[in-house]
């Protein structure tokens, strides 16, 4: 199901009904706004995200590799894949080796109504014996004041696919935003998935390699968004494999292929 079909869902679903809401929705809705704009023609749009950048350089390795570096490398390798395969659409949050706040890659995703979002890492860790490639969404269970704070905003529909909402009540546009961000959530668990399967036989890959976390990168609340870790730092044959552009490119084009397979899902 198209992430912009859950506003249509939410329509129909009894908990509003019984919640007294679907009346304000449905007149919002059918009254004064037509259907969600969709987007038809264009390929899917990613924007992968490169970690880190200028006086932030992230992890540093056991012989100096930088994760800033890494990261735009590889994003870039990643891009170049899937652009030459002429399916996607790509988009990166940074070209240069340029800071860059978690919010503002964040906002970059959903203000050019990504299908995709990839935020592209190499950590450390304290056991030099931790290596390998490994997934992560947000966590169901962390804090999120970055979805709190945008859902209680008056402009609640500028993060609402398609849907003017401001005539709702606030109540209803809490719910649609819980909706979408749900929906965002379930939709990056079953791309992480695809793509931890698609990489697993050609890479290394982490222990329990499907993770979630509390990444306040991933707080898109209209996109589904996804962490890569692509091996770390503090490993020997990681950072050899992840400093060699060789390598690297191999693990930039097996990612892309990955994240290719794992759009339609
Ligand atoms: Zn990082």
């Amino acid at each position: 199901m198209k992430r912009r079909d859950v506003l249509k869902l939410a329509l129909g679903l009894p908990f509003l009904l019984s919640a007294g809401s679907a009346d304000v929705l449905a007149a919002a809705l059918a009254e004064k706004h037509p259907k969600p704009k969709l987007k038809p023609g264009l390929p899917p749009l990613i924007v992968l995200d490169p970690g880190h950048g200028g006086h932030d350089p992230g992890a540093i390795g056991l012989r100096g590799g930088y994760e800033k570096h890494i990261t735009l490398d590889i994003a870039q390798n990643i891009a170049n894949r899937l652009a030459a395969g002429g399916r996607h659409r790509v988009l990166l949050t940074r070209s240069r080796d340029v800071f860059l706040a978690l919010s503002a890659r964040a906002k970059l995703a959903h203000d050019k109504q990504a299908d995709l979002f990839i935020s592209i890492h190499a950590d450390s860790a304290p056991n030099g014996e931790a290596r390998g490639i490994s997934a992560y969404t947000l966590s169901e269970t962390a804090s999120d004041k970055f979805a709190a704070a945008i859902a209680t905003r008056e402009n609640a529909s500028d993060y609402l696919t398609g849907v003017d909402v401001a005539a709702a009540d606030k109540e209803v546009a809490a719910i649609l935003f819980d909706l979408t961000r749900r929906h965002s959530l379930n939709a990056a668990l079953a791309k992480k998935a695809r793509i931890v399967s698609l990489i697993g036989s050609n890479l290394t890959l982490l222990e329990n390699p499907k993770r979630s976390a509390n990444f306040a990168v991933l707080k898109v609340p209209d996109v589904p968004s996804i962490l890569i870790e692509t091996g770390f730092l503090s490993n020997t044959h990681d950072e050899a494999l992840l400093t060699n552009p060789t390598a690297r490119k191999r693990i930039a084009v097996t990612l892309a292929d990955a994240i290719a397979g794992a759009i339609t899902v």
